[in-house]
């Protein structure tokens, strides 16, 4: 990122924190992923039950890691390898009363919604109720204009280019776009729009100055 760009982020993130305060969702920003990683760190009390949920950006920017080795912690990670798919469902159910659940958003636009898309909706559901509290970390390039282009951003990017990463049969890993396939191994099930919340603050989002996940 150069500085016009840096600009551009740290300017319309705080536009987005504004908006998300207006719909009873939380909202921070930091320039760097290094340095969300340590806020987010910092926001997680001794004790606390964490439900990993499904997120490019958290892995990559190493928060699992750290999270880890915080004292006391106790993490749901339907991830593990060492696991049956059967243990990976059940651990999906049991992250949905824990403390906190951390993941990214696919998108999120400029007057404050939460867009996603899952296959299994473990991820939306926790985001939507559940986990006592729910931490989104988002790069700028999840950012979109409106609804209509969170939406396209998510069908015609992020899905795809997940499809390809979870290693399934499906039109766009070869098209490169959505065509709304009926494949058994399809990722695109449950549409979740996040327009506010009851529970004031149960949602922070961290917008990040990095692109950051898909
Ligand atoms: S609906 Fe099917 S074709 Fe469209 S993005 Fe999802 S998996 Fe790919």
């Amino acid at each position: 990122m150069d500085n016009h760009q840096c600009r551009w982020g740290e300017t319309v993130a705080h536009k987005i924190i504004k908006n998300l305060e207006k719909r009873r969702m939380a909202g921070s920003y930091a320039p760097t992923a290094a340095q969300a990683k340590d806020e987010i760190l910092s926001m997680i009390p001794k004790g606390a039950i964490i439900y990993r949920c499904g997120s490019m950006t958290a892995t990559n920017m190493g928060l699992w890691e750290a999270i880890a080795a915080l004292p006391g912690i106790e993490i749901i990670d339907p991830y593990r390898t060492d696991i049956t798919p059967e243990e990976k469902l059940e651990l999906r159910r049991k992250g949905m009363t824990a403390d906190i659940m951390i993941s990214s958003s696919n998108a999120i636009t400029l007057d404050g919604k939460l867009v996603n898309l899952d296959g299994m909706g473990n991820r939306v559901a926790a985001m939507t109720f559940g986990p006592r509290k729910v931490i989104l970390v988002v790069g700028v390039n999840k950012i979109a204009a409106d609804l209509e282009s969170a939406m396209a951003r998510i069908k015609h990017y992020a899905a795809p280019v997940n499809a390809a990463r979870f290693g399934v049969d499906t039109p766009c890993v070869e098209t490169g776009l959505c065509v709304d396939c009926k494949s058994p191994q399809r990722i695109c099930n449950m549409w979740s729009i996040i327009e506010g919340h009851m529970i004031k603050d149960r949602i922070h989002v961290k917008l990040v100055g990095e692109n950051l996940g898909y």
